[in-house]
């Protein structure tokens, strides 16, 4: 990075402090700008990194409940508006206990660049709460979200800011935001929330698209090198939602996922992971990946374990922020593994990043390998404006095509600006290309 884009991370730090996750966020995309500013003088004249790294709004507020017992709780709720030059703001709701407002701010930040590189007209956001709905019941996951929906509304709408699902948020907890939504304004506003039911405006393929979209991904990367899936041993971190998608969709075009986990172990399964019985654990049962060993005989479980010690040809992180250490990345070399490709959101922590680039194998960040989720999102929107359902192979013909065209983009960029196969590279700078781009044309706001 050069002085004065130093001094402008400096600058942002100091205004930041106590934000770590934001600011890993931040350094990761100015440290691939330099060339990009070079060429284009004008975006550093106008300030537009500076614009671009201070959310346009950011709302923190409290969230009272009651527990089926009466007890009263206090949660914090939490939506930071980043960018809406693209579009209204687009980003997922997060209910898990780590989330704070750096968690958020580094979601929302990533979430700019990845909704960039969709090439659909949508700004960046996010938000969510310290709430964790693991363990409550229906009804308590109910009160909570019209409470938090009672404060958050006043701030969404359509062309304003369209919230979706991310960790601890799924089907259950949009269709009772979605109600009080409707409540509170009065207005049956379909595309104020995405990864609705299907019964009341969701889309088909919203709920696989996000590791549908990571497959795909995944294929072009590999075809990029003259290689396909066909065989790849793979290794899937998490069980949730992503996850689960990505499996499925790995194994449907040829590649053999060896190894899940949750947070509380492996599961190693040589015959291939049986989705069957990894859905019905995980969606159905709601039980700890351990249960997957009493379906499946010949597979073997490790409380604690060390995924990425497995040996394998693909990984694709799909659990959490820095979950891929350093010494992960060594462990995935030393295994032989050729190509990353991150399902969740900055799951690499920076030294796990330098290690594979460095190595000079095919690492996709999640800005770009997971976009298949909000683009389908998007999808959502555009079919709840027009009033018309989509088929499930339309829409996922339409994923496929966008995944594609995100990483032709990626490498053409990256090759463009002097990085031959750097994705980190490609979709930083496409991303900022985009947004900057828009923002200049609006002028100073
Ligand atoms: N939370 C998802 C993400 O990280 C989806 C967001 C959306 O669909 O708006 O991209």
């Amino acid at each position: 990075m050069d002085e004065t884009l130093e001094s402008t991370l400096w600058n942002i730090q100091q205004r930041n402090l106590g934000e770590p996750e934001f600011i890993q966020s931040v350094k990761e995309v100015l440290a691939s700008v330099g060339p990009l500013l070079a060429k284009y003088p004008k975006f550093a004249e106008q300030k537009i990194i500076e614009r671009i790294c201070e959310p346009e709004r950011q709302l923190i507020f409290r969230v009272p409940w009651q527990d089926d017992r009466g007890e009263v709780h206090i949660n914090r709720g939490f939506r930071v508006q980043f960018n809406s030059a693209l579009g209204p703001f687009k980003g997922g709701l997060r209910f898990h206990s780590s989330v704070n407002l750096s968690i958020v701010k580094f979601l929302g930040f990533e979430q700019i660049f990845k909704n960039a590189l969709t090439g659909m007209p949508i700004g960046g956001g996010k938000g969510g709460s310290d709430f964790d709905p693991k363990g409550r019941s229906d009804d308590e996951v109910m009160r909570f979200c019209q409470s938090f929906m009672t404060e958050l509304s006043r701030h969404l709408g359509e062309y304003t800011d369209v919230p979706a699902g991310d960790i601890g948020v799924g089907k259950r907890e949009i269709g009772f935001l979605f109600g009080q939504y409707k409540r509170i304004s009065n207005r049956y506003e379909s595309s104020v929330l995405t990864g609705k039911g299907l019964g009341y405006g969701g889309a088909l393929v919203r709920t696989e698209a996000t590791g549908y979209g990571l497959g795909y991904f995944v294929q072009q990367m590999l075809a990029a090198r003259g290689e396909s899936l066909d065989g790849k041993t793979t290794l899937v971190s998490g069980a949730g939602n992503v996850a689960i998608h990505a499996i499925e969709k790995v194994t449907q075009l040829g590649g053999k996922v060896v190894a899940c986990s949750d947070s509380k172990g492996v599961v190693y399964d040589e015959a291939g992971i049986d989705l069957p019985t990894l859905k019905r654990i995980k969606e159905v049962e709601r039980l700890p990946i351990e249960s997957y060993c009493q379906s499946r005989k010949q597979a073997r479980y490790q409380a604690g374990g060390k995924l990425w010690e497995i040996e394998c040809d693909v990984a694709l992180p799909c659990a959490t922020q820095n979950e891929l250490t350093g010494k992960d990345a060594d462990a995935l070399l030393r295994g032989g593994c050729k190509v990353v490709a991150e399902g969740a959101n900055m799951p690499t922590a920076p030294e796990g990043i330098e290690r594979f680039i460095n190595a000079g194998i095919a690492y996709a960040p999640g800005k770009a390998a997971n976009a298949g989720g909000v683009a389908t999102s998007a999808l959502e929107m555009q079919q709840n404006a027009s009033r018309d359902a989509w088929s499930f192979e339309h829409t996922e013909g339409k994923l496929a095509h966008i995944m594609k065209d995100i990483h032709d983009r990626c490498l053409r960029t990256a090759d463009e600006f002097g990085a031959p196969g750097n994705y980190v590279q490609g979709a930083n700078i496409e991303a900022f290309t985009r947004v900057a781009g828009a923002m200049q044309s609006l002028g100073l706001i």
